[in-house]
């Protein structure tokens, strides 16, 4: 139970694509006058050092880096992310922090973290991290040491009816794949209009793995599943680090024993800017950090 610690994979080509479509839907929400209710159901502790145990982001952050420091015209929605994390100290941004930094101080972020290690990391970063014109502190900005899924519910409808929500679950645990579609369910049910980002892993069989990975077999429902809870507008995008096939993931790394060989999300009630930069940026990402495949559907 919560073996999992976000800084050994911070910056992974998983960590772009997730904060790249988080960073571009919380740009467009905050747009809009009125306020937003923004909730990270899984936080993780908001600011990374990288390298160390951590070579990940070497495949990920690091080829986006190189790629842009080598003169090339980048995607609008790489070339916003990039920005964001540049102003991180040279500290990488986590989703929280992300949110943070494009929130504004009517707004309210609330970010759940369960790892009683992160949890204090967490609150010490957001803490640190001062809101454009909030002088002091971070007003709007809450870090609880909760359960996420299972308090979601509790912050839903926002006031405002705006709301961005990040649901990222290392999906570890056999239970969320139970859990965490149901959760979803009932954040649904009282708050049909928000924007859900839900991120979940590509994995090999368990017959294709080195390693018994009895999530495998959840995982290759999960998608389907995520999209049925909401067929009234969402999107599925994937993105592959490395050929279905192929046993060498994270070549940076060596083989991931999870046998994973890409990431996907699932958002429900997408920007309608994000289908068009998606289109411009998943090409690009693909040749900078992939294998070559990623697929977008749009509903
Ligand atoms: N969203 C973060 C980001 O993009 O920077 C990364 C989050 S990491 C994949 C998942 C985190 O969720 C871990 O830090 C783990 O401790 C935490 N966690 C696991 N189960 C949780 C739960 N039920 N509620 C809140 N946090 C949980």
């Amino acid at each position: 139970m919560l073996s999992y610690r976000h800084s050994f994979h911070a910056g992974n080509a998983a960590d772009v694509l997730k904060h790249m479509v988080f960073a571009w839907c919380a740009g467009y929400l905050t747009k809009k006058e009125k306020p937003l209710l923004c909730v990270d159901t899984h936080a993780g502790a908001g600011l990374y050092k990288l390298g160390g145990q951590n070579r990940e982001w070497e495949g990920g952050f690091g080829r986006l880096k190189a790629a842009a420091s080598g003169g090339r015209r980048i995607p609008a929605m790489a070339a916003f992310y990039l920005e964001l994390a540049a102003a991180s100290e040279g500290l990488y941004p986590g989703s929280p922090v992300i949110a943070a930094k494009l929130l504004r101080p009517r707004d309210r972020l609330v970010c759940f973290e369960l790892h009683p290690a992160d949890y204090e990391l967490l609150k010490e970063n957001l803490e640190r991290l001062k809101l454009p014109g909030s002088g002091k502190g971070a007003p709007g900005i809450e870090s609880l040491k909760a359960d996420g899924p299972a308090s979601l519910k509790s912050l839903l409808p926002p006031p405002s009816r705006r709301g961005l929500i990040l649901v990222d679950p290392s999906w570890e645990e056999k239970n969320e794949f139970q859990t965490i579609p149901a959760a979803l369910a009932e954040a649904l049910r009282r708050f049909p209009q928000g924007t859900y980002i839900i991120w979940y892993p590509l994995l090999l069989m368990p017959k294709d793995t080195i390693k018994d990975a009895p999530e495998a077999e959840h995982s290759e429902t999960l998608p389907e599943t995520l999209l049925k809870l909401f067929p009234a507008g969402n999107c599925c995008i994937e993105f592959h680090t490395a050929p279905r096939s192929s046993a060498a993931f994270f070549p940076h790394t060596g083989t991931s024993p999870r046998g994973m060989y890409g990431s996907g999300l699932v958002v429900y009630n997408p920007p309608w800017t994000l289908k068009a930069a998606l289109e411009e940026a998943l090409p690009f990402l693909a040749e900078v950090l992939g294998s070559g495949d990623w697929r977008l559907e749009w509903k």
